[in-house]
């Protein structure tokens, strides 16, 4: 037997163009490869317990080997195999007519960035580092023949008679030059470990060394020997793969510290996501202490399709404010082949989004509500991006007002409606604003902090990096009439408790009327008047000159500086 076709895809020339614009991404044929050999795995394995395959299951794992001499790089599996009709229906019909596809997407987009590296190129990415590919296979199906089908990247093929004698495929990439790095140990390791190292079945990757302890040597102390031992490079039953309630608190850190060998913190505290409708999502997010950037940057939330790996680069399905967590999302329903733009206004990720976001606050409102204390200990390695959050994300804020804490500058932690109450009788203006006292710098404000809370008031230490902005998002929504305002002087002065209040002798009109008295005799335009005639004991008047005035005036006697 022995047969030449064509494969019937519109453009002759698209392997050059693949070659080209996928280039930067080319590792993936590995991925891709791999991930074809596992999932002919998955699929006689599921066959087997349907009962349609009676034969022995065998020893299923999946091997990578390379040889620099012969320039190849061989993906063998046990699957399901593919008799030659199979080959030409699947290879050459169904993987290629993704390039047509492809070639369109490639047309329609105004910048190649868009689609490099999101398009999924399922078996022929292999032509991205290949001059040749070669399958050869042996179904499962009772008295199928092997088969051989070898390509050349042109649309023509050739299929024969195969040789392989046990049920399942190898895939033969012949290696070209431009690619020669992938012929290297090292390289194809990194690889491996970055996109398959918790596929589902077992992937082996030539063998490696340890050591075994190997009796005594003469004066008792034990001896080893280094073996050879199979290197199987994944885990196929991680953590997020498993039911919750199968998993314990150590469970949970291992799987972290396999996420992350270099990290050095433990994290603080975890999620584990769960859904099955309307979309598919599992995984587990971790709460990092807050680190510096460059770890931030390392340990970032990794992106799974059915435990294959996919991308770090979670930008557009995870939350921005969620970008500071770490861990694990696996989902298939995440359109992996389609250019970015398409992903945002995807209505899956948007689920995705919104359900990441809802899971995540409401852990949050659990553990608060659970144990208080310890969540005010953790306050403040979880402070920022709480409130980066709810400043990006109005749903979240709903959620966060709960238990969003406010820390004082005696570390007592409050949450905003407690706080609210704790000062709106206390902190009142004359024009019966809330004013929330607070310092971006206690150390540097520290002795006059002391003066104001001898007088009875509360100073909030609001001296995070979002702090700023986050004295808006009080005023907006930290109750009616509430006014953020760093703590000086003539805040201070300004406020007036509210049973105080009461006594004020003058009604506002009055007091308008008085002042203007007061200011016309005065005649200088950087004094303030102020009419705060309270009870009869009272000045009723006060003439100030304003704080910026004072200092202008200041400067000018010492002559500046
Ligand atoms: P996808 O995996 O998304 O279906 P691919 O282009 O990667 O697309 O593969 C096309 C088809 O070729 C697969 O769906 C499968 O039927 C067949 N195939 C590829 N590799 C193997 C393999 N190792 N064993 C059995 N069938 C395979
Ligand atoms: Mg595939």
């Amino acid at each position: 037997m022995q047969e030449k076709g064509s494969i019937s895809i519109h453009t002759e020339n698209i392997f050059p163009v693949i070659k080209k614009f996928l280039y930067s991404d080319n590792e993936i044929f590995l991925r891709e490869l791999v991930s074809n050999a596992v999932d002919a795995s998955q699929k006689i394995k599921r066959l087997s317990s349907l009962g349609q395959f009676q034969g022995d299951l065998g020893d299923l794992t999946v091997d990578v080997k390379f040889d620099e001499a012969a320039k190849t790089i061989t993906i063998s599996d046990r699957g399901i195999g593919m008799t030659a009709d199979e080959i030409k229906k699947y290879i050459n019909q169904i993987a290629f007519s993704g390039a047509t596809e492809f070639m369109e997407k490639f047309k329609e987009a105004n910048d190649a960035n868009e689609i490099i590296g999101r398009f999924g190129l399922g078996f022929y990415s292999a032509f991205m580092v290949a001059d040749r590919v070669e399958i050869d296979s042996l179904s499962y199906q009772e008295g199928a023949e092997p088969a051989h089908w070898t390509c050349d990247g042109s649309t023509s093929y050739e299929i024969s008679e195969g040789t392989r004698t046990d049920r399942g495929t190898d895939i033969i990439l012949h290696v070209n030059d431009e690619s020669a790095e992938f012929l290297n140990q090292a390289r194809l390791s990194e690889i491996l470990n970055k996109y398959a190292r918790f596929l589902p079945v077992p992937v082996r990757f030539g063998t490696k060394s340890e050591s075994q302890p190997d009796g005594e040597d003469e004066e008792g102390k034990p001896k080893y020997t280094s073996i050879e031992v199979d290197n199987i490079i994944n885990n196929t039953n991680p953590a997020w793969t498993k039911s919750p309630s199968e998993l314990t608190d150590e469970d949970y850190l291992a799987f972290y510290r396999e996420l992350y060998p270099y990290s050095m913190d433990e994290p603080l505290f975890w999620i584990h996501l769960n859904v099955d409708y309307p979309f598919n999502l599992t995984g587990i997010l971790y709460f990092p202490k807050v680190k510096n950037e460059m770890e931030i940057q390392r340990n970032k939330i990794q992106l799974y399709s059915r435990q294959v790996f996919i991308t770090d680069e979670v930008k557009d399905i995870v939350p921005e404010f969620l970008m500071l967590l770490q861990g694990v999302i696996d989902s298939p329903d995440i359109p992996l082949n389609v250019s970015r733009s398409f992903l945002q206004a995807d209505s899956n990720v948007k689920k995705i989004n919104n359900y990441i976001t809802k899971k995540v606050a409401d852990k949050l409102n659990e553990l608060f509500k659970a144990d208080r204390k310890n969540f005010e200990a953790k306050w403040n390695d979880i402070a920022l991006f709480i409130k980066y959050g709810m400043l990006s994300d109005e749903k979240f804020a709903e959620k966060a007002n709960d238990f969003c804490l406010l820390k004082n500058t005696d570390a007592e932690s409050y949450t905003l409606k407690e706080y609210y109450e704790k000062v709106k009788d206390i902190q009142v203006d004359k024009d019966g604003n809330i004013v929330y006292l607070y310092t971006n710098d206690p150390a540097q404000q520290d002795g006059f902090i002391g003066s104001v809370k001898a007088k009875g008031y509360d100073v909030l230490a609001l001296d995070g990096p979002l702090d700023t902005h986050f004295t808006g998002y009080l005023e907006q929504k930290g109750g009616e009439k509430v006014q953020a305002k760093r703590v000086d002087a003539d805040v201070v002065d300004k406020l007036i408790p509210k049973d105080e209040q009461q006594t004020l002798l003058l009604s506002d009109d009055e007091s308008k009327k008085a002042s203007e008295i007061f200011e016309k005799a005065i005649a200088r335009g950087d004094m303030k008047v102020e009419i705060d005639a309270l009870a009869a004991d009272d000045l009723p008047v006060s003439v100030t000159i304003d704080e910026f005035m004072r200092r202008m005036k200041d400067m000018a006697k010492t002559g500046g500086g």
